[in-house]
């Protein structure tokens, strides 16, 4: 089947798939504890996609045009046996990624380079070890995390690491961010915190904005604005001006880049959205689980990414009344 556009014009190139709704992290900003306690209902094994439907999916998406698949979470490394998904996932024409908190990567690492991973994005948010476990609110050590890095650049998968930055907690950790990526040589990304879900109590206050994360390393480090590497390239990209590497921003609320977004994204239980910022999800589940042929698969996936019309980033720089809408939680559908 050939490429498809949606609305818009826009190809299907990325697909991001959940594999869990669960993560050992309690982060303040993502699954505050006070709703993601003992009483949250988490999904039972059964309502997960299994392994092969997961593949079927990525399959029909391939065949539409996606050419990167990441898996996410929840924290999908501690999803049993994760490797032998991208194991099988490896036989696509994709590249394949996987975000994660880094917590298991010193034993996961080699088994997930030997499955046929591509690289990792490793999720840290302050190097002050106060800070970053107040924010993981599990208290688990800054340490830790640097070990999983350094284990997954030993078994030779690239890295990249992503901070998201909040007003009044971490925003003092920017520049130490920097200075200690630029000397690992590891592609640092600063990501402002965005209005996902319901449940962290959102407020524009919170968001640090890029231009202010530009002029606090600009201040320390300076940096100049560097050429996207490719079209719809997220992260807008900042080299130190000696030359020694660069930072990426991730602008989604005050630089909105839904003109050239081309993402899906799936949970753990086999919803498609369209949107980060979706209210609903279009059930592949109950089709795969129907007994869908794999062109049937395909054929509704083609169909709802025809119609999609997804813009919620520029439509929330246009009005300021959208903040009712009921919208998933990122650990449901995946960061
Ligand atoms: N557990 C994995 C991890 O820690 O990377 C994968 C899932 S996590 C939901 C993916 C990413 O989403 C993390 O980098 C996290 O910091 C980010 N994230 C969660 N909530 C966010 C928000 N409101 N705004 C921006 N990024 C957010």
């Amino acid at each position: 089947m050939s490429q498809a556009l949606d609305a818009f014009g826009r190809p299907l190139r990325d697909l991001r798939i959940s594999v869990t709704d669960r993560c050992n992290f309690r982060c303040t900003y993502c699954m505050p504890k006070e709703v993601f306690g003992h009483s949250y209902r988490f999904l039972d094994k059964r309502e997960l996609l299994d392994f092969d439907e997961i593949t079927r999916v990525a399959r029909a998406a391939v065949g539409l045009g996606v050419r990167k698949l990441r898996l996410t979470g929840g924290e999908p490394l501690i999803r049993r046996d994760v490797e032998h998904l991208i194991a099988m996932l490896a036989g696509l024409d994709a590249e394949i990624t996987l975000t994660t908190n880094a917590s298991l990567l010193p034993r996961k690492a080699q088994a997930l380079k030997d499955a046929g991973l591509d690289r990792i994005t490793v999720s840290l948010d302050a190097m002050d070890d106060a800070t970053f476990r107040t924010m993981n609110d599990v208290d688990f050590p800054v340490q830790r995390v640097l070990d999983g890095i350094e284990a997954a650049r030993t078994v030779g998968l690239p890295v990249k690491v992503n901070c998201v930055v909040k007003r009044g907690v971490n925003e003092n950790q920017i520049v130490p961010m920097a200075r200690y990526f630029r000397e690992t040589g590891d592609t640092l990304r600063f990501i402002e915190y965005m209005d996902v879900g319901a449940t962290n109590g959102w407020r524009m206050n919170d968001v640090v904005p890029a231009a202010e994360i530009v002029s606090l390393v600009n201040a320390e480090l300076p940096i100049e604005p560097a050429d996207a590497q490719y079209r719809g390239e997220v992260a807008k990209r900042w080299r130190y001006a000696d030359g020694k590497g660069e930072i990426g921003i991730i602008a989604s609320v005050t630089q909105p880049f839904c003109g050239d977004c081309t993402r899906s994204r799936i949970s753990a239980e086999g919803k498609l959205y369209t949107c980060l910022f979706a209210v609903r999800g279009h059930d592949l589940r109950a089709l795969v689980r129907s007994g869908a042929t794999d062109e049937e698969l395909q054929a509704r996936l083609a169909e709802i990414w025809k119609i999609r019309g997804d813009r919620y980033s520029e439509l929330r720089s246009e009005a300021t009344n959208l903040d009712d809408t009921p919208r998933v939680e990122m650990s449901y559908i995946g960061g």
